[in-house]
């Protein structure tokens, strides 16, 4: 599903040059379940928004799907990132104005779904993370958790081949962050790729591999289940 090879990242900052990744390789297969952790500033992010196709690299090459994205132009790269990425934030990122229903069926706008199309299917993605008796409620009328079952509906809502998610807990308390693994869990059950960052130890033992990070590099990549 990915083959990334050598992957590099830089960002000029004022007159220098800071390297933030520094030569990755990574295979994913199909319906994998993998953590990234490593500690603040390792390049996780940075990582993430590669592998969603919201930023390509500065050297090396991203096969997703047989396809090399690494050298897409934007238009290209939006294509993909719409009808091939889930992306999940730690800080939820819906549309403040507008009902649980929209913000879920909103990517399929970009896909050029019609409207009764775009509600049955949100409708029906609401009801699978557990949202039916919220569909019309705008975010500031839910809860973190509910918001980030919101997010994660929009993430699944045009059938992606990866989900990502960028410390999805991390926003949440405990039990809301146990409850949204367990979300993760089902949607994983259900055949998706799942990768997601997190710096919680608890959260990672979710995945069944797990790979560190440490300035740039992959420090360890392990199968734990
Ligand atoms: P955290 O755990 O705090 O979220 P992270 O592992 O996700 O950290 P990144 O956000 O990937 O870290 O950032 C890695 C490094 O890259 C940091 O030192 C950051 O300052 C630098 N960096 C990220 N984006 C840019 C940018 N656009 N310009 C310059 N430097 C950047
Ligand atoms: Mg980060």
């Amino acid at each position: 599903l990915i083959e990334i090879r050598d992957i590099r990242r830089d960002f000029p900052l004022g007159s220098e040059i800071v390297k933030v990744l520094k030569g990755i390789d990574l295979d994913i297969d199909k319906g994998e379940y993998i953590a990234i952790m490593g500690p603040s500033g390792s390049g996780k992010s940075t990582l993430m928004n590669l592998l969603g196709c919201l930023d390509t690299p500065t050297s090396g090459s991203y096969i997703l799907n047989g396809r090399d994205v690494s050298q897409m132009l934007d238009d290209e790269l939006a294509d993909v990132r719409n009808t091939e990425i889930g992306f999940v934030f730690q800080t939820f990122n819906l549309l403040p104005r507008t009902t649980a229903l929209d913000n879920v069926a909103l990517p399929m706008v970009y896909a050029g779904k019609s409207k009764s199309v775009r509600h049955a299917r949100a409708a029906e993605v609401l009801k699978d993370v557990g949202l039916a008796d919220r569909m019309d409620h705008k975010p500031n009328q839910l809860s973190g958790g509910q918001r980030q079952r919101v997010a994660v509906g929009r993430a699944l809502v045009n059938k992606p081949s990866i989900i990502l998610a960028d410390e999805p807990t991390g926003n949440l308390d405990s039990k809301t962050g146990v409850e949204i693994m367990a979300l993760f869990d089902e949607i994983h059950a259900a055949g998706n790729t799942v990768i997601l960052v997190t710096h919680e130890e608890e959260i990672a033992d979710y995945a069944h591999r797990v790979i560190r990070l440490r300035d740039g590099i992959i420090e360890s990549d392990e199968r734990t289940k």
